[in-house]
């Protein structure tokens, strides 16, 4: 019998107070929530919990849900997404979780300098906000904020640039693309055209990453390369654990291998613990058909680069004497 997933991302609402040009979440009516004792049937598993939304601040009981987590799987690395717009609300919710869990980590999510990220959240002043919010996150002594970055057409000449901001900020940088979603209210118009300027600004980043003597910085060369190998072929460089490796939740308690999966594995709801749910014939067979499907995002990558270290490590090297040719 398989082990159960190590990797959960945890949409825990769907309400959002961002209009993203890429996402419909925000056009959708409030929608009920799955209720904090249901989440007590999670598993003891998970050594990287991702909380996302919607807005995950919104959500009026998040420090409780995060108690919860805790306690549960009190090793994990746990990873709030945020859009980073309700400055006030994150500053009191954070005093809070770092109580909880003071190495907490928060994803705040820059699309570009200035009005370029206003204009793709939708939010006028937005850019102000974010570093506001960030500023007021440093005060707290967060320690690990990441600028969470997500690649479109509309925003590739601005990788670099947010790239460099994450290192004028002194927080981390994570890398994704936009992409298609059945979990995210339909969203199948997300395409990526301009692969030439993906290719140059993609390469920029691998080549500032591989230039240095830090091996998490040389792994987030690797993703990028995939990620960009995944935007040119449609193929991932490694296999899809989604289901194995990485699960996802979202807010009404339904369970996918991948929030990109439209394979249901069951409702946390009707079963009474998670190991019912998982090792049932129907989640088994979601997991199963989920192997084919196409994505590079972290949650489905982190753990098959682990699996595949020495494809990875071989690739470092390489890129390192030999340099990289996308
Ligand atoms: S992408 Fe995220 S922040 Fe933007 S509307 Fe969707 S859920 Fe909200």
């Amino acid at each position: 019998m398989s082990k159960l997933p190590r990797d959960l991302v945890l949409a825990v609402t769907y309400n959002c107070n961002s209009k993203c040009r890429m996402c419909n979440i925000w056009k959708s009516e409030p929608l009920p929530v799955l209720a904090l004792s249901e989440y007590e049937k999670l598993p003891a598993s998970f050594k990287d919990i991702n909380i996302s939304g919607g807005e995950p601040f919104l959500r009026p009981d998040l420090v409780d849900l995060i108690k919860l987590l805790v306690a549960k799987n009190p090793q994990a690395r746990i990873v709030i997404s945020s859009n980073g717009f309700a400055t006030e609300l994150i500053k009191a919710k954070m005093q809070e979780i770092l109580k909880i869990k003071p190495e907490i980590g928060i994803g705040i999510s820059v699309d570009g300098i200035g009005e370029i990220h206003d204009q793709i959240r939708g939010i006028p002043g937005g850019f102000q906000k974010v570093l506001a919010t960030i500023k007021e996150l440093k005060a707290l002594g967060v320690k690990n904020i990441r600028l969470a970055y997500t690649a479109g057409d509309y925003n590739i000449d601005q990788l670099y640039k947010v790239y460099q901001l994450s290192q004028e900020l002194g927080t981390e940088f994570t890398l994704a693309a936009i992409h298609n979603a059945e979990n995210y209210f339909n969203t199948t118009d997300n395409k990526i055209t301009k692969l030439e300027e993906f290719r140059q600004e993609f390469g920029l980043l691998i080549k500032e990453e591989l230039n240095t003597w830090n091996v998490k910085r040389w792994l987030r060369a690797y993703f990028a390369y995939a990620l960009y190998k995944f935007l040119a072929t449609g193929k991932r460089l490694l296999p899809n654990y989604s289901g194995q490796d990485n699960i996802f939740i979202d807010p009404l308690g339904n369970v996918y291998p991948a929030d990109v999966s439209g394979h249901i594995m069951g409702n946390l709801k009707e079963f009474n613990n998670f190991s019912d749910l998982y090792y049932s014939k129907v989640s088994q067979e979601a997991i199963s058909l989920e192997k084919i499907n196409q994505n590079w995002m972290m949650c489905t990558a982190r753990y098959a680069m682990e699996r595949h270290a020495p494809r990875v490590i071989g690739w470092i090297i390489k890129a390192k004497i030999f340099g990289v040719n996308l």
